[in-house]
C-alpha cells in the first residue's frame, strides 16, 4: 500500500516495523462540546484507513486519546482550558462534561461505523507517564522551567518544523492571533509541558509533580498514551491537518528527545470539512453535528459516503445540495444491491470475485483512493457473473467502507417483498369509473409504463381528483 506521508512529502510504501503488527495512533477528540461533522470526515478517513490495512492482512492495534484536560483555546497554550470552557458553559462539572460528550462521541461513531479503536485511552489516566517523561527532558536538557511552568526548548533541536509545507511566520501568526506572547518562553515556539501557572487559576484538574501542583500541556498526552500502549516505535500517526502544526511537530520534539531516536514513520493528515463560508465552527453558525443531520433526515452513512466520495488529502465543502447528491447516490445504489436476486444455493464464482477485488485494493493502494475504491462496487455490479459473486464483492469491499450496503439492501429487498405481497386496496368515494383508472395507473406503474402512468394522473386531475400514492394501492378525493 501506498500513502502519502506528510513528514517526507512524498508517496510512499507502507511499511510497519515489524510484520505481525501496524502500531496506529489517533489523536481523540477534545471532550468539551459535540464533535462536529468536520471533526468526524478525520475520523472517518482514519477509520477507513485502519479497515484498509486489516482488509490487506495486516493485525492492527490503534490507539486513541480522550482530551480531558490540557488543550488550551489556543493551540499554542494560552488561554483557557477547553474543558473548564465547557463545564462553566454547562454549570456541570469537568469530569461530568467529559463523560457526557465522550459518550456523544462514541454514539456518533457508532451511526457512523466508525469502529472504537483497540486502546481508548483518557488523558487524566497517565499523568505518572507524563511526569515521567517531563522529569527525562529536563534531565537531557530540553525541558526548562520559567514562571512556574515547564517548557521544551525548541532552540536545543536541529530541525524543528518537521511537516515544513507552509511559511514558518504565517504559522506564528496563525497560531497566535489575539494572545499576547508568553513571556516565559525562551523562544517563540517553545511549548509548555506541564503547567504550575497560568494566566487563569481556577483550573479543575489538578496533581501533584516534582514542579508544583499543576496539569499536563495537551501535547505530552499523545507522546505519553502512545508510548504507554504502543511502545517505542509507532508506524503511523494520524490526525486533522490542523494538527500538524504545533501539535505534532511537538509530540515529535519532545518524544524523540525523550527516547534518542525515531518515533514515528508514517503521518497521515486529513484534510478539513469547510462550509461556504469558510472554517467549519462549533460556536458560529449553524453547529453540524450527526444529530442535526438526522433530524433533517439524512442517514448518516450518506454523510460517510460523501466523505468517501472525495480524497482525504483535498479539502471538502461542506452544502446540503452536496450531501443531497450523496444521499441520491447512496440510495440508488442499495436499490441497485436490492435488485440482485441469487439463485438458491447459487455459488460464488471465485476467479471473478478475485477480478473484481482487483480494482479495489489498487484503488486502497493508492494512497487510499476511496472514490474510485467506490467506483469498483458499480464495476461489480456490471460485472459478467451470478448475483452471489457480485453481493460477495459488494460485502468484501463494504468490510473498508463501511457502507452497511448488504444490509440496507436487505431492507430494502423486505419491504419491497412485503408491499408485493399486499392485496391491493383503494381508498375511494365508491365511483366504480374512477377506481378502474386507479387500479390501471397502479398496474402501468407496476410495469413501469410511466407515460401511461402520468397520462392517467393528469386524466384524473383534469376531473378534480386528489391521488395519493399508498404502498400497495392509491387514496382519492374529490377536491
Ligand atoms: P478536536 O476535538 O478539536 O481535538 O479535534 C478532533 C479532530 O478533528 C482532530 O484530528 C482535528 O485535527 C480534526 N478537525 C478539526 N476541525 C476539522 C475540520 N473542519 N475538518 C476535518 N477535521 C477537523
Ligand atoms: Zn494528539
Amino acid at each position: 500500500m501506498y500513502l502519502y506521508n506528510s513528514a517526507t512529502r512524498k508517496k510512499e510504501e507502507f511499511k510497519p516495523n515489524s510484520p505481525d503488527i501496524v502500531k496506529m495512533y489517533t489523536c481523540g477528540p477534545t471532550v468539551y462540546h459535540f464533535a462536529h461533522i468536520g471533526n468526524l470526515r478525520t475520523y472517518i478517513m482514519e477509520d477507513v484507513l485502519e479497515k484498509a490495512l486489516r482488509y490487506e492482512g495486516y493485525n492492527v492495534k490503534r490507539v486513541m486519546n480522550i482530551t480531558d484536560v490540557g488543550h488550551l483555546t489556543s493551540d499554542a497554550d494560552e488561554g483557557e482550558d477547553k474543558m473548564l470552557k465547557g463545564a462553566k458553559r454547562e454549570h456541570k462539572s469537568v469530569m461530568e462534561i467529559a463523560k457526557y460528550y465522550t459518550d456523544a462521541f462514541f454514539s456518533d461513531c457508532e451511526k457512523l461505523n466508525i469502529k472504537t479503536p483497540d486502546v481508548v485511552e483518557p488523558a487524566t489516566n497517565c499523568i505518572e507517564n507524563y511526569i515521567n517523561i517531563v522529569s527525562t527532558l529536563i534531565d537531557k536538557g530540553y525541558g526548562y522551567i520559567a514562571g512556574g511552568n515547564v517548557y521544551f526548548d525548541t532552540s536545543k533541536l536541529e530541525r524543528y518544523y518537521v511537516f515544513n509545507d507552509f511559511n514558518e511566520e504565517d504559522l506564528a501568526i496563525g497560531v497566535r492571533e489575539s494572545v499576547e506572547e508568553d513571556t516565559n518562553k525562551r523562544n517563540k515556539n517553545d511549548f509548555v509541558l506541564w503547567f504550575t501557572k497560568s494566566k487563569f487559576e481556577d483550573q479543575a484538574l489538578k496533581w501533584d509533580s516534582p514542579w508544583g501542583i499543576g496539569y499536563p500541556g495537551w501535547h505530552i498526552e499523545c507522546s505519553g498514551i502512545s508510548m504507554k500502549h504502543l511502545g517505542e516505535d509507532l508506524d503511523i500517526h494520524c490526525g486533522g491537518i490542523d494538527n500538524a502544526f504545533p501539535h505534532h511537530t511537538n509530540e515529535i520534539a519532545q518524544s524523540e528527545s525523550f527516547l534518542g531516536h525515531k518515533w514515528c514513520n508514517y503521518w497521515f493528515h486529513v484534510l478539513h470539512l469547510n462550509t461556504n463560508d469558510g472554517k467549519m465552527s462549533k460556536s458560529k453558525g449553524e453547529f453540524l453535528t450527526v444529530s442535526l443531520l438526522e433530524s433533517k433526515g439524512y442517514d448518516p452513512l450518506a454523510y460517510r459516503l460523501f466523505c468517501l466520495q472525495s480524497h482525504y488529502r483535498r479539502n471538502l465543502v461542506f452544502t446540503y445540495e452536496n450531501l443531497d447528491n450523496a444521499a441520491g447516490v447512496y440510495q440508488k445504489l442499495i436499490a441497485k444491491i436490492a435488485a440482485l436476486k441469487p439463485e438458491a444455493g447459487e455459488a460464488v464464482d471465485e476467479a471473478a470475485l478475485a477480478a473484481m477485488k482487483e480494482k479495489f485494493t489498487k484503488a486502497l493502494d493508492n494512497d487510499l483512493n476511496t472514490s474510485l475504491a467506490i467506483t469498483a462496487i458499480y464495476d461489480a455490479l456490471k460485472y459478467q457473473a451470478n448475483a452471489a459473486t457480485k453481493l460477495a464483492a459488494i460485502g468484501d469491499f463494504d468490510t473498508v467502507l463501511g457502507l452497511d450496503l448488504l444490509k440496507k439492501a436487505e431492507t430494502v429487498r423486505k419491504a419491497n417483498a412485503a408491499a408485493a405481497s399486499l392485496e391491493f386496496t383503494i381508498d375511494g368515494e365508491g365511483d366504480p369509473a374512477i377506481d378502474a383508472l386507479v387500479k390501471q395507473r397502479f398496474d402501468a406503474k407496476k410495469a413501469k409504463d410511466w407515460a401511461t402512468a402520468d397520462r392517467i394522473r393528469d386524466e384524473l386531475k383534469a376531473q378534480g381528483i386528489e391521488l395519493t400514492d399508498l404502498p400497495n394501492g392509491a387514496k382519492w378525493r374529490k377536491i
